[in-house]
């Protein structure tokens, strides 16, 4: 993984809040927010626009085509 890691807005409705998580932490990031503030309910999430375009990214990154 590069230094200049990309990082990825996760948006959450409740708390009005949106932060820039790494991609490698994206994952745990929003599980531990959910887990952590909600219950564990799915709230906080990716930006489906970037989600998107995230999901090109992570692929051609990772050779899975
Ligand atoms: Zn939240």
């Amino acid at each position: 993984m590069s230094d200049d890691e990309p990082t990825v807005p996760v948006h959450c409705p409740e708390c009005g809040s949106e932060s820039q998580v790494p991609l490698s932490e994206l994952a745990d990031a929003v599980e531990r927010h959910n887990e952590n503030l909600h219950d564990g309910d799915d709230v906080a999430r990716v930006d489906p626009a970037v989600r998107d375009r995230l999901t090109d990214m992570v692929v051609e990154d990772l050779g899975l085509l």
